[in-house]
């Protein structure tokens, strides 16, 4: 077995997790797990740290501390104002050696994905992608990653009880993202890094933002699937009436019924929303992991057999087809929408 660049017995009983931004803000990911990474460290007694890169960035730190950060390793270059994967490797690399924390966590986000790996790769340990849970021995030190296998047939736990940092990204929308506090405070550690720009072997030219969909901060989610047969624009109005954004099970996207971004699910988005609508939707276990952490499921299936009733707080046997028009109409009465 290939022994990791630090180990053990050399390790820090520190987590430390990565802060991605973009336009100024902390990404929703990094802070659900901030506050994940807080609930670890207490339990643990152990500190929480935070690895901030970029430029001009510092004034992020004020609002990592209200999360629970206790100390904060700002890395600030020119270089660095831009994502590239070659660079952020490079200075993530520098301050993991140097502060050598046993936790490395980030958020399995593209850029997130991109980095750990390579990370992984250069400090020789291992890495537990997509991450559905983690748990801390407080005895042992060792971390327990949980994440479906076998296209979700199974849930697995993953330990590097040799090597170190123990490396793990989370998926967004896993975690909640707990309660900032606004008088915590905490310590920067500015690190300066050797970095040239030959490192990096890519040229940002342009960044364009599309004007996608954040499921993930929707408060209403009404999904279809199959069973809808297309009619997306039934789903829109209910959405529209309840202030809430339309998702979708895999099939109608792979028929082109509605955009990929939209798709919730093991490779779609997990979303936290207050209501999740699950119109003629079977409750294939791919599904379910998008929407098992909302806060009350309406499911609409005209199969009384269906899996997705077992997983629902309400269910209506019945055609979506028919139902979702009533629910609509019954909805415009009482928000007093004249629809003659
Ligand atoms: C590795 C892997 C990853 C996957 N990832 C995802 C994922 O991220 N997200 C995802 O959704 N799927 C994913 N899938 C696919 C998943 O396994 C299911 O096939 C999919 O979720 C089923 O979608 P569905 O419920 O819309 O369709 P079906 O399973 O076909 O169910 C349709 C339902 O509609 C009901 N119905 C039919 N007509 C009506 C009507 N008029 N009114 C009311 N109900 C009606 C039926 O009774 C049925 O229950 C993945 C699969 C694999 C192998």
């Amino acid at each position: 077995m290939v022994a990791s660049l630090y180990g053990v017995h050399e390790e820090e009983k520190v987590i430390w997790i990565l802060l991605e931004h973009t336009n100024g803000r902390l990404e929703n990911v990094s802070l659900e797990i901030l506050s994940k990474g807080r609930q670890l460290a207490d339990e643990s007694d152990w500190s929480l740290t935070a690895l901030l890169i970029g430029h001009h960035v510092r004034g992020l730190a004020e609002e990592a501390f209200t999360y629970g950060v206790d100390e904060l390793w700002l890395v600030d270059h020119p270089l660095l104002e831009q994502f590239t994967v070659d660079a952020y490797t490079h200075v993530a690399y520098q301050a993991l050696m140097e502060g050598r924390p046993s936790i490395f966590l980030c958020g399995a986000t593209v850029n997130g994905r991109d980095l750990a790996g390579r990370l992984a790769v250069r400090l020789k340990t291992g890495l537990n992608a997509d991450c559905t849970d983690l748990r801390l021995n407080a005895k042992t030190g060792v971390l327990t990653s949980e994440v479906t296998g076998f296209g979700g047939g199974v849930l697995a736990l993953l330990e590097s009880p040799e090597h170190r940092p123990q490396m793990s990204t989370v998926r967004p929308g896993v975690f909640p993202q707990g309660d900032a506090v606004g008088d915590r405070t905490g310590k920067v550690v500015e690190m300066q890094v050797e970095l040239e720009k030959r490192v990096i072997r890519t040229r940002i030219v342009e960044r364009v933002t599309g004007e996608g969909v954040d499921l993930t901060k929707a408060p209403i989610l009404v999904c279809g699937g199959r069973g809808i047969a297309g009619k997306f624009e039934m789903l829109e109005e209910l959405a529209n009436l309840l202030e809430g954004e339309i998702g979708a099970t895999r099939p109608p996207v792979d028929e082109g019924h509605i955009e990929r971004e939209r798709q919730v699910g093991q490779t779609g988005v997990v979303c936290r929303p207050k209501v999740a609508f699950a119109c003629g939707i079977s409750g294939a276990f791919h599904f379910i992991v998008g929407i098992e952490n909302a806060d009350l499921v309406v499911a609409i299936n005209s199969d009384p057999e269906a899996p997705i009733f077992e997983h629902a707080d309400y269910g209506i046997v019945g055609d979506a087809l028919q139902v979702v028009p009533a629910l609509i109409k019954a909805i415009q009465v009482s928000q007093g929408v004249n629809h003659a």
